[in-house]
């Protein structure tokens, strides 16, 4: 008699398998971003266990902590890189990932432990099995896979850098790893972030960029009053409307077939009482997000703004309100805003698509939507190089044949209940296996393809 988390054949099955082992390991591990020096330890442990098996895979690993920097996140970080070096390396691939994880907020909500790795109806279950333990298990997996074929006729450099600060600050994570491989005189060709990359279904889309984002303020000061002697005060409202309709009249063209255009999206209005239909409010107030294409810069995007106020186009100027453009306060919160990247398709994603077709038999679509990574670290220290991120779907999975209910309310990247389907976790160990084969087989393109920060994309 099985034990009560593994009911199904199929569960039975997988649970045997190396990825879904692993995965569950990492997963027993309660590795919270170590903000605070109590969670350093079991942080450390995420990567004992990431490095145990990247040894048994053949690997060399490398440890190291880095701290300070900030003024308030500098928080001790400790990171692991795993090595492999196959004949003579010509080429050089790096998977970036990390192993910390966002705090299970309140556990009572969670049906189970959040760290307990269970395996029922088809899923592991635990907090960051999707975000992105299981995509790590998959990767050491793959390379486990394929050791003695890669010994035996690979010419290929494989590295991973596994940190333990992704999920908050990030300042002595990837970013600082990436830098000590640089000094090395490491200059990777191609970069996997191994982060969650597709909604529903594993493969359906391979990340190659990710728009940065600015988030803002207007703030219009009016003069409040009875709202039918309107020519005695100045409703706030008549700038700010207008103000928006010309930011919304913007036509970017920025970006190309793969890419989305820079968008700018009024997020929140406050402004007036919806109990007192007879007063014009005294100010107004809007909160936007610009997603910007590396064509932008959070600078340019800023003074963009304010010309487009300052001098509006025609049908602005021809407006009854245009005049009142001027008491239109601009704040664009540079500080926070987040850099974009975008990676010309070139090799690395013609092996990953080849992968996920011999894989799952279908055809990946390559797009730059999506929240950023760390992936824009790469991007900055290693222009010249491709980047795609690939990962298990955001959303834990679909259901493998069990459990429908809950979809979409729990089960996702930082959700309760976070899973990852066991078909997806084995899946992606393959595509995995298949991309670094296709990527070492094919021969190194003569010219580094288009990347990276400050370069715009492509048009077409
Ligand atoms: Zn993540």
């Amino acid at each position: 008699m099985p034990p009560r988390d593994l009911q199904h054949k199929e569960d039975i099955d997988a649970a045997q398998d190396a990825t879904v082992k692993l995965a569950q390991a990492l997963v027993r591990v309660p590795s919270v971003t170590p903000i605070d020096a109590k969670d350093y330890p079991a942080a450390q442990k995420s990567l004992d266990v990431a490095a145990a098996a990247g040894l048994k895979a053949g690997a060399t690993a490398t440890r190291q902590a880095f701290e300070g920097d900030h003024p308030k996140w500098d928080y001790k970080v400790e990171n692991l890189v795993l090595e492999w070096s196959f004949g003579k390396p010509d080429k050089h691939i790096c998977y970036i990932g990390h192993l910390d994880v966002v705090p299970p907020g309140d556990d009572a909500k969670w049906s189970d432990d959040p760290y307990g790795g269970r395996i029922e109806d088809g899923y592991l279950h635990g907090r960051g099995v999707t975000d992105m333990k299981g995509s790590v298990a998959a990767f050491i997996s793959a390379i486990g896979e394929k050791l003695d074929e890669l010994k035996a006729s690979g010419n290929i450099k494989v590295t991973m850098i596994l940190t333990t600060d992704e999920e908050w600050a990030a300042v002595n994570g990837t970013e600082k790893v990436l830098k000590w491989m640089k000094d090395k005189g490491e200059e990777p060709d191609a970069f996997i972030v191994g982060e969650p990359s597709s909604q529903d279904t594993l493969g359906s889309h391979i990340k190659i960029g990710r728009r940065g984002s600015l988030v803002g303020t207007f703030n219009v000061k009016g003069v409040q009053g009875h709202a039918a002697y309107q020519e005695l005060f100045e409703n706030p409202n008549r700038a700010l409307s207008l103000a928006i309709a010309i930011l919304n009249s913007k036509a970017w063209n920025d970006g190309n077939a793969n890419f989305p255009d820079t968008n700018f999206e009024a997020v929140a209005l406050k402004s007036g009482d919806f109990n007192a239909s007879a007063i014009i409010p005294g100010e107004a107030q809007a909160l936007w997000n610009i997603r910007f294409t590396p064509s932008q810069t959070p600078e340019s995007l800023e003074t963009w703004i304010n010309d487009a106020l300052a001098n509006p186009p025609d049908w602005a100027k021809q407006h009854p309100d245009a005049a009142l453009l001027k008491d239109v306060t601009v704040k664009a919160n540079k500080d926070t805003a987040s850099a974009p990247y975008y990676s010309a398709p070139g090799m690395l994603a013609d092996s990953a698509k080849a992968a996920i077709k011999s894989t799952l038999g279908t055809d990946a679509k390559l797009d730059g939507s999506g929240g950023t990574t760390d992936g824009r670290f790469a991007a900055k220290l290693f222009p010249g190089a491709e980047i795609i991120e690939l990962g298990l779907p955001e959303r834990g999975g679909i259901p493998c044949g069990h459990k429908a209910q809950d979809y979409l309310s729990k089960g996702g990247m930082h959700q309760v209940d976070e899973r990852a389907s066991l078909d997806d976790l084995i899946n992606l160990r393959k595509i995995f296996e298949e991309t670094v084969s296709n990527y070492d087989r094919n021969k190194k393109p003569k010219a580094g393809p288009v990347a990276g920060p400050g370069r715009p994309p492509a048009l077409g």
